[in-house]
Order: C-alpha cells, then structure tokens, then sequence
C-alpha cells in the first residue's frame, strides 16, 4: 500500500480573511469548549443558543459566517507550508503566526471489516527537550509549547483544508479533507510538559458540538514524566474521560538500557515510573499502551523482553513494539525483520498481550521518532532569530 517514491508538494493553503471584531478576537473557539464559549460569548451579549449554533457550524460544516456574524474571528492559526505524500500517508507542516512550524500526519489504519480508517497525530510542541536519542524531534530541542488553538487547528486543518492525495481526487472524491477517526498526541513534543494546553484541547476534541470525538479514540503519549502520569490519571476520573489512551514510552527493561537512550531516566528511573503507572486508574487494557522501540543492538535482546515483561506482569496493558525508524544521521539502523518477530514472540511467550506498530510514513520522515525535519529547523531559527 506504501508507495515507494514519496513526492514532496509545496503548498500554500489560505482561507478568505476573515472580518473581526474587538470583542470577538479575545475568544477563540480552537482554545474554548462549547460551554465555555457560548458562556463567555453570553457576556458579550450573544444568547446562548446564536453562540452554540455558531460553534456547531463552524466545528461540523466548516461554515465561518455564523461566528463572523457575532463577531469572533475564524482566520487561520498558520498555513501548510508543506505537504508529504507517501501511500496514503500525509505529512503536513504548519506554519504558525511566529514563523516556526508543526507538523501533523495523517495515517491509514487498516480496519480488521475491511477499508481503512484515519489517525492524525498531532505536535504538543516544536521541538522537544527530552533528547530521547533515537528521535529526530529531539535533535531540534524545544523551540516552544504550542497553545491549545494551535492543537486544535492541527485536526481543523486535517479535517477540512489539507489536499487529499491525486490517486483520491482522481477516484472523485472531494478535494480536501480528510476523515479523522483517532488523534494521537505523538507528534513533536513531550504532551506532559504542555498539560495546560494539551488537557484543554481534549476538552475541544471530545465536544459534541465541536469535533466530537469520544475520548477512547484520543491517545497521550509520554515519555514517563511522572507528575505528568499523576495529572492525568486525575484528568480522566471526570465524566466522559475515562477511555483517554496513555501511552509511554518505555523503550527498555531496566535502568541501565533506558539511561543510555532516555536522558530522562536519570531523573526518574524505571522503578518511579512503573510506580505511577501502577497508581494510573484502571482501565480497559487497550487504554493503557507500553511503548517500545526496538533498536538494534542496544534493547533488542530476548533477555531483555523477559525482564520487560516481568515488569508487565499484573497490568492491564498492551505492549507496543516499534521497529525502530531511523531520524536522520541514526548511529543504528532499523532492525532485522527477523530480530522484530523474534521479540514479539519472545513476548506472546510470556503472556503479554502485544501490538506491532507498523511503519507507514518511514519514507517522508513522518514515521513514529521521526518528526522535526531540516526544513522545521530552520523555520526554527528563523522564527527565533537564532
Ligand atoms: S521521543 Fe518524544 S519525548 Fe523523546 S525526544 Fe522525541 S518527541 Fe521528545
């Protein structure tokens, strides 16, 4: 299904300027729940159902006029400054109003009843301070958190303006807009360094009258912050959050592997880690997701995915293992088929119940790790005047 030879289009996609008031400019409906606009828009003498309308309209129909009615601004939080195709696989960067950039990929998901399903994952930030040794994002390291609105826009973008891909347009579909089924929070940043934005996009993505999506169809990822798993596990004991997907990114067995790929081990070791994990709620199993990247020579041992399954044992939870995608100057290379299936039967062995991502995106760099090309760099250093 991959195509082989991924094609690079440059883009510039603008929507209409859109007319804007002083009152409706401080509310944005990217960065505030349906309840919390149509209160605050109250305040500024809309009745609660104009404001409500206006919110469904623009989150359902893509149709501004009804917000520009009242007042609130529907211009773009950036532009796609480029656009990736591999497959059906779509790599997209935003340009947002300080110049530096976010990227978003939009992802087939085979379904087992046949045809395919959508998964956008979206950035919590450009750049990232984790240095994570295996992830491009990291070589970059944090330029910024993003806001809330600039989350949002990520599945706003997606979801109505990205082009689809030339084989879809020429089968007659539509020509931009793609359905989003699941986000997942793994693109650019550590999503537990950006909660104060991250758990109010949430907010925005589960609205009913917004994008809608149940919250058993959102994933988290972490890298392991601790106090970040302790937010969370707070967040969804509210109604209607209680299927959020956690996923963290383990990546080793013990303290000395994670050490060597994972600065923030040295912080906060395994043991804490697997502490708070154990503390999370209980969920359904598919909730709670134990990343791990399989890199050659360095965690890839079946030793190792015994002692990783030791840890495992008595919690609920779906081992992820992810052939490792190599980011750019890589000191490994991905590893052998043969190491990957020997690893996961090694794991089914041990009665871990376990996932195999696959690797769509490898091509255009828009696979799991590989986020935070040069071109993002340099709108880096542009956008801070490096
Ligand atoms: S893997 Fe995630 S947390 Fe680690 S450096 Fe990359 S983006 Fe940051």
């Amino acid at each position: 299904m991959i195509d082989p030879a991924p094609r690079t289009i440059a883009t510039a996609v603008h929507l209409p300027q859109q007319a804007t008031s002083a009152r409706g400019r401080r509310l944005d409906p990217r960065a505030l729940d349906s309840g919390s606009f149509v209160e605050a828009m109250r305040d500024h003498g809309t009745s609660r159902p104009a404001g409500l309308a206006a919110y469904r309209a623009w989150y359902r129909d893509h149709d501004p006029r009804p917000l520009e009615a009242i007042g609130v601004s529907t211009e773009p939080r950036g532009e796609i400054v480029r656009t990736e195709i591999e497959g059906l696989t779509v790599k997209f960067a935003l340009r947002l109003d300080d110049g530096l950039e976010s990227e978003s990929v939009v992802i087939p998901m085979r379904k087992r009843s046949g045809g395919f399903s959508r998964t956008l994952c979206v950035s919590s930030q450009v750049g990232c301070a984790m240095g994570c040794r295996f992830c491009e994002t990291a070589q970059m390291g944090l330029l910024r958190s993003l806001a809330t609105e600039e989350i949002v826009e990520q599945w706003r973008f997606a979801r109505f303006i990205l082009p689809r891909t030339p084989e879809e347009i020429a089968a007659g579909g539509p020509a931009t807009g793609h359905e989003i089924r699941n986000i997942v929070f793994m693109g650019m940043g550590e999503p537990m360094e950006n909660l104060d934005a991250v758990l109010p996009a949430v907010r925005v993505l589960c609205d009913r009258n917004g994008p809608g999506l149940a919250a058993s169809r959102i994933a988290i990822s972490t890298v392991g912050r601790v106090e970040g798993i302790r937010r969370l596990g707070a967040f969804i004991q509210e109604p209607g959050y209680r299927g959020l997907g956690l996923a963290i990114s383990v990546n080793a067995p013990n303290d000395a592997v994670r050490d060597e790929i994972m600065p923030i081990n040295r912080a906060e070791p395994i043991d804490a880690l697997f502490e708070a994990i154990r503390a999370f709620p209980k969920r359904p199993s598919a909730a709670l997701c134990i990343e791990y990247v399989l890199i050659p020579g360095v965690n890839d041992r079946l030793e190792h995915c015994d002692e990783l399954c030791g840890r495992l044992r008595g919690l609920k939870c779906s081992l992820n293992v992810i052939p490792y995608n190599p980011r750019r100057d890589s000191p490994w290379p991905a590893p052998e088929e043969s190491t990957v299936e020997a690893f996961i039967g090694r794991a089914i062995a041990n009665g871990q119940f376990v996932k195999r991502r696959g690797t769509k995106g490898r091509d255009v760099m828009g696979a799991c790790g590989q986020l935070g090309n040069p071109e993002i760099r340099r709108a880096g250093r542009r956008g801070t005047g490096v």
